[in-house]
């Protein structure tokens, strides 16, 4: 029998690269070789966000992105957290167990704190438990993760074994699927890709779009003139490159040292490649899009289908806490 991963993330709208290279393929890779459970976590978005008005909307074309891009309603459960309430349960019965001590020390809590002090809600001390809950629940066994969450998913993993020691055996203690996830520079040439530094370029953005988006980002400084030779090193462009222009990587990185080719020649060639090797995407995601209800009914069957596991547990649960 497979093993059971589960995975959550938050509704950020149409993804970007560096979604797709990092976190989206490793999922749609992940679904060969275990059970997936795939979860958009609305609730924990809550934490940080004040207005929601666009809530249903990122949600929406989020997962239009992932079904594009590969993960499969038939193989994976896709659902959102909301749509299965036992998770509030869980969530509840669980904070009962965790001690205030182990959540007050997550060092994002602490910067969340101070990235925003008039909203330091209760959500954001008790989202370690959440996200314990939202693995539990469907007895998730693997979680992949970046070296940066393994903090997080070791919490999990001490809620979880206390719960056990307390009541008796329900879960298992979840393991870390370490994943090295490239980093993938932003058009700012300083941060990594992220909607946060708008320095983004969406997977499903029309050729033109990608051209616009390539030609604003920042190369390497020492290249002033078209004649400087340059540091591809030190360049997001060619760090895309080596994504998207597999066969030209080696002269590309020649022809910058030796200033045979300047950045906007450069830039319009990469903007090709990415146009042409996300072009199967693109019409995907048109045809799914043709379909009025279809992300809709997708997310349906999966609420439904993550519900069976999750009454399951919950009634299980109840059991050994002498609750029922
Ligand atoms: Fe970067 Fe290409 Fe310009 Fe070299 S030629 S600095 S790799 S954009």
């Amino acid at each position: 029998m497979k093993k059971r991963v589960f995975s959550g993330f938050r509704p950020t709208g149409k993804q970007h690269i560096g979604n797709y290279l990092g976190t989206i393929q490793n999922c749609v890779s992940l679904q060969e070789e275990y059970d997936c459970i795939y979860c958009v976590v609305d609730i924990h978005a809550l934490t940080t966000l004040e207005n929601t008005d666009i809530l249903q909307q990122d949600i929406h074309e989020m997962v239009l992105d992932w079904l594009a891009a590969g993960i499969d309603p038939e193989k994976s459960i896709l659902f959102i957290q909301s749509h299965v309430p036992q998770v509030m349960e869980l969530h509840t019965l669980f904070g009962m167990v965790t001690p205030l001590s182990w959540l007050l020390r997550v060092p994002t809590f602490k910067e969340k704190v101070k990235m925003q002090p008039r909203n330091v809600n209760y959500g954001l001390v008790g989202y370690p438990v959440l996200m314990t809950a939202d693995i539990a629940l469907y007895k998730g066994e693997v979680v992949p993760v970046g070296e940066d969450q393994l903090p997080h998913l070791e919490l999990a993993r001490e809620i979880v074994r206390r719960f056990n020691s307390l009541f008796g055996p329900v879960f298992p203690e979840p393991e870390a699927k370490l994943t090295s996830f490239p980093l993938i520079s932003g058009l700012d040439g300083t941060n990594k890709m992220s909607k946060s530094y708008n320095n983004y370029i969406e997977i499903a953005s029309p050729p033109q779009q990608i051209l616009e988006r390539v030609m604003t980002a920042v190369t390497d400084p020492a290249r002033r003139y078209r004649s400087d030779p340059g540091h591809p090193e030190i360049c997001g462009i060619f760090s895309l490159h080596k994504f998207f222009t597999l066969d030209q990587v080696e002269q590309i990185a020649s022809d910058c040292r030796s200033a045979r080719i300047g950045c906007v020649d450069c830039k319009k060639l990469l903007a090709g490649n990415i146009a042409s090797n996300l072009a199967p995407f693109r019409e995907k995601r048109a045809a799914l899009a043709a379909k009025p209800n279809y992300v809709t009914e997708v997310l349906t069957d999966g609420a439904a289908r993550a519900e069976v596991i999750a009454k399951e547990t919950i009634t299980e649960v109840k059991q050994k806490m002498k609750l029922i």
